[in-house]
């Protein structure tokens, strides 16, 4: 596995692979890699002739200047881990090479993008969208793959995808999970050890919530899952909504779509984390 830094050097590594007419798979990441990230780099390796992986703690996404500082970082861990899984590439650049100019690209990323997520971390989208259109750009991958941990963030990439007529398929892969159901993320680290007891309740009350699914109506799954997790006193939901999975649009009926889709952000002490659950697909 080759570890690059530069953009001229990962061109280099991959023209002959591009000569060749070899497939070209891509994972972004932010690093702190966990089985996660790995599951996205097993599937890219399985489907395509070369996985590239990148690292990059992107502070345009960052709309919370100390969670960026707080985000953890380890490069010589991350870099052992995507050995094992068969990845092929690790593009891991500096903030100056991936920014060598300031970045003032505004996207409009329709209305994927205004609600949850967007919503509540202003910028966090376009920050996204600025950072995956570059590395697109510096990669030109034939598949992307993104988890769906970050449900909304698919959509968005998407619709960058399309905005910006970039022919890359973004392939969409399951949540991996801790064994008591808590979503695996890099920011987990971050929990003290009552947090880390009290996190999975996320998780348990977004399955429970399926029970639900379709015979009560959705308001109630909605109240379900915010009074268990009113009765958690470790954890504060900043928001949690069913939408249409594709448009992100908030659902009013089971039965105005079959893709519902139940997403969630709280707060576990001072870590953000997000979940969702797939009612129906
Ligand atoms: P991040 O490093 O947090 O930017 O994540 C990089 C990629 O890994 C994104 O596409 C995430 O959605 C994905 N990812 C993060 N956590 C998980 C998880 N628990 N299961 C599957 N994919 C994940």
């Amino acid at each position: 596995m080759k570890i690059i830094h530069t953009v001229s050097d990962l061109n280099a590594a991959l023209a002959p692979a591009r000569d060749k007419g070899f497939s070209i798979g891509f994972v972004p990441t932010m690093g702190a890699l966990h089985k996660g990230h790995l599951s996205l780099v097993e599937r890219c390796v399985e489907n395509n002739d070369i996985c590239v992986a990148s690292i990059f703690v992107n502070p345009t996404q960052f709309n919370d200047k100390k969670d960026l500082a707080a985000y953890p970082r380890t490069p010589e861990k991350d870099c052992a881990l995507l050995a094992t899984a068969g990845c092929h590439i690790v593009f891991a650049p500096s903030e100056e090479e991936m920014y060598p100019v300031p970045d003032e690209r505004v996207f409009a990323l329709g209305d994927v993008a205004d609600v949850m997520e967007g919503r509540h971390r202003p910028g966090h989208f376009n920050g996204v969208a600025q950072i995956v259109s570059k590395l697109f750009a510096i990669v030109n991958p034939q598949r992307a793959y993104f988890g769906e941990k970050d449900f909304q963030q698919i959509a968005v990439i998407k619709a960058m995808a399309a905005q910006l007529n970039l022919n890359v398929e973004i392939i969409a892969c399951p949540i991996i999970r801790e064994d008591d159901g808590l979503a695996m993320s890099s920011r987990n680290t971050r929990l003290t050890p009552q947090e880390r007891l009290a996190a999975p309740r996320i998780a348990q009350a977004l399955r429970e919530s399926a029970h639900l699914y379709p015979s009560k109506p959705i308001r109630e799954a909605k109240d379900y899952v915010l009074e268990i997790l009113a009765g958690e006193p470790m954890i504060n939901v900043e928001y949690f909504e069913i939408v249409n999975g594709l448009t992100l649009q908030p659902l009013n009926e089971w039965a105005d779509n079959n893709f519902a889709v139940g997403c969630i952000a709280a707060w576990c002490g001072n870590v953000r984390l997000i979940d969702n659950i797939i009612y129906n697909k």
